[in-house]
């Protein structure tokens, strides 16, 4: 039987460094909310099954805004992303094999494209061998490490460094695996491909994707995703 491909978009957080009146998905920029735009692009992937969106429990401002879509369900949030998106995997439908690949994809990334979807769903499974994949890219800035007080202690070598972007895509049973692992040892992974490489998979693959799959943290990043959005195809 071929595997089927599922979505998790952990959407429960409160974007605390945004420092806004709502949580950063529920912002609207170019017209519509953030989280909203980041369902349009992974709906927009035809080979995706179905996408669960995990928001926090009691979020008033999901049912608010009418999102309905015979792909979408949804799940309950936890207090970290990763009990968020543990949580996700467990709300996938019954028919969801342990075989099948998982895409988890931040709601906060909502410049995110189809064709970098398709090309990491491409390299994952064509490379053989690997656990799974992320999208990424390089770092092109010098890294300076700094102490406490605002003072450079030294440059880090940038050889080989990625920025780690998602969808981060492994499959279903061996993420479920990680995540509760690192959750019940009370380890909070900072993405699905850290609790992977605490297991001792063979090593996911990195897949280079484009650099505008920015994450909206701060208040600033709203008008570089606006910027961003105006320029996508829609
Ligand atoms: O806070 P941060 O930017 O790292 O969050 C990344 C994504 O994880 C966001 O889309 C946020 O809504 C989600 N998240 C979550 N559950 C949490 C914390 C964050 O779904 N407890």
């Amino acid at each position: 039987m071929t595997s089927q491909f599922w979505a998790v978009v952990p959407a429960a957080g409160i974007g605390r460094r945004m420092e806004a009146a709502v949580p950063k998905q529920y912002l609207e920029v170019a017209g519509r909310t953030v989280l909203e735009h980041t369902l349009s692009a992974l709906l927009d992937c035809d080979r995706l099954s179905r996408i669960i969106v995990v928001v926090a429990p009691e979020d008033p401002y999901w049912p608010a805004l009418g999102f309905t879509h015979s792909r979408i369900d949804v799940g309950v949030g936890g207090v970290e992303r990763c009990h968020s998106v543990l949580n996700g995997l467990r709300a996938l439908p019954p028919d969801a094999s342990p075989e099948d690949w998982v895409l988890v994809h931040d709601a906060a990334r909502p410049c995110v494209s189809p064709e970098d979807i398709e090309r990491l769903i491409a390299r994952v499974i064509g490379v053989g061998g690997a656990s799974g994949g992320l999208l990424g890219t390089p770092i092109g800035d010098t890294l300076k490490r700094v102490d406490h007080d605002g003072f450079v202690k030294d440059t880090v070598p940038r050889d080989g460094l990625w920025r780690a972007l998602t969808p981060q895509m492994f499959r279903l049973k061996p993420l479920r695996d990680a995540l509760d692992a690192a959750c019940s040892a009370g380890k909070v992974p900072t993405d699905e491909c850290q609790a992977m490489e605490w297991q001792g998979v063979p090593p996911p693959v990195m897949v280079e994707g484009a650099s505008t799959n920015v994450k909206v943290t701060r208040g600033v990043d709203l008008h570089v995703v606006a910027q961003y959005l105006r320029h996508l195809p829609q």
